[in-house]
């Protein structure tokens, strides 16, 4: 099926795996012997799977994208990335860091994407790791379109998406019957200036913004002026899944100060709504709450 060099994932490719599609990750009958650790694979079989690792716990990757790792030849990976993960690709794997810290970036996207191209047209199991989804906020389509327009041989492998998951290990359901049955999932990157229609956001029922830690103060401010009550309560989960999480819970109106106070940092996932409420019900035990008084208003 790829000889041809086929672009994406072909749909009936559930027939060429051996095991199907579920049980197998690899196109062809046996991938999982062809790729055993660390060799080359013929040229022409190259293939590279856009994995998402999840938002951090390592044990959030899917069962796919570890089998995937685990036959990896080359890894490119992001600066979120567990090393526990990078471990479990074989020994003699390649890996590559391609993380973008704030203000320095080890590879240009072009760079990163030439990479991919290049290795899997050298017949080599490449697994492009990315945090959370690869296709949210994490340009994997990008990557996507770069193998096909270059005919390399590439497979999605999804990601438990830090928008959905980190909220969900903090005890925040996006949606609850009789609360909220809406969301949506927005950058906060560049807030004001990104055309982003505020005024449309501030009437979802639960929002989450991913990048906006830095700007949270704006967000804040440009919902409550769009029409979102300034009591609104105000979830900010930072380094959600990790040992090192923390929750900050405020109102739209005093969510930045409760957040400067804490000094918090990146990674963190916003949530907007009343949904944010049900967290001293659902929240683990062994979460933690800021030590602040509007982090206790809730816990
Ligand atoms: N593709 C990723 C998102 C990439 S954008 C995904 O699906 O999760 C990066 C943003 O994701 C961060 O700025 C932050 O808002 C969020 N994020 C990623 N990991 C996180 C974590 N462990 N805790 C809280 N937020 C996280």
């Amino acid at each position: 099926m790829t000889k041809d060099g086929a672009t994406g994932r072909s749909h009936g490719a559930a027939t060429d795996h051996g095991l199907g599609k579920a049980a197998a990750p690899g196109r062809r009958p046996g991938a999982a012997t062809d790729h055993g650790l660390g060799k080359a694979t013929a040229p022409g079989r190259g293939i590279v799977y856009l994995v998402g690792a999840g938002p951090g716990d390592p044990e959030l990757i899917t069962v796919r994208g570890l089998r995937c790792l685990r036959q990896a030849d080359v890894v490119v990976y992001d600066r979120l990335i567990d090393a526990r993960l990078l471990a479990e690709a074989p020994p003699a794997a390649r890996r590559v860091y391609a993380g973008k810290a704030p203000g320095r970036q080890a590879l240009r996207q072009e760079e990163i994407q030439a990479l991919l191209v290049r290795q899997a047209r050298a017949g080599r199991v490449v697994v492009r790791l990315k945090g959370g989804d690869p296709f949210v906020f994490g340009r994997g389509g990008e990557e996507a379109l770069a193998c096909a327009a270059a005919g390399v041989a590439w497979e999605a492998v999804p990601g438990v998406t830090s928008a959905v998951a980190v909220p969900a290990l903090a005890g925040i359901p996006l949606t609850q019957r009789g609360v909220a049955a809406s969301f949506a999932v927005v950058t906060g990157h560049s807030a004001g200036d990104a055309g982003l229609d505020w005024s449309a956001l501030a009437r979802i029922e639960t929002l989450v913004v991913l990048m906006g830690a830095a700007r949270l103060g704006e967000i804040a401010t440009l919902l409550a002026s769009h029409g979102k009550a300034p009591e609104t309560p105000v979830a900010v989960i930072e380094n959600g899944s990790r040992e090192s999480e923390r929750v900050l819970i405020g109102t739209l109106g005093d969510i930045a100060a409760v957040a400067a106070a804490a000094a918090l940092s990146s990674p963190a996932t916003i949530v907007v709504g009343e949904v944010v409420r049900l967290r001293p019900a659902l929240a683990p035990a062994a979460a933690s709450v800021a030590d602040t008084p509007a982090g206790r208003r809730f816990a």
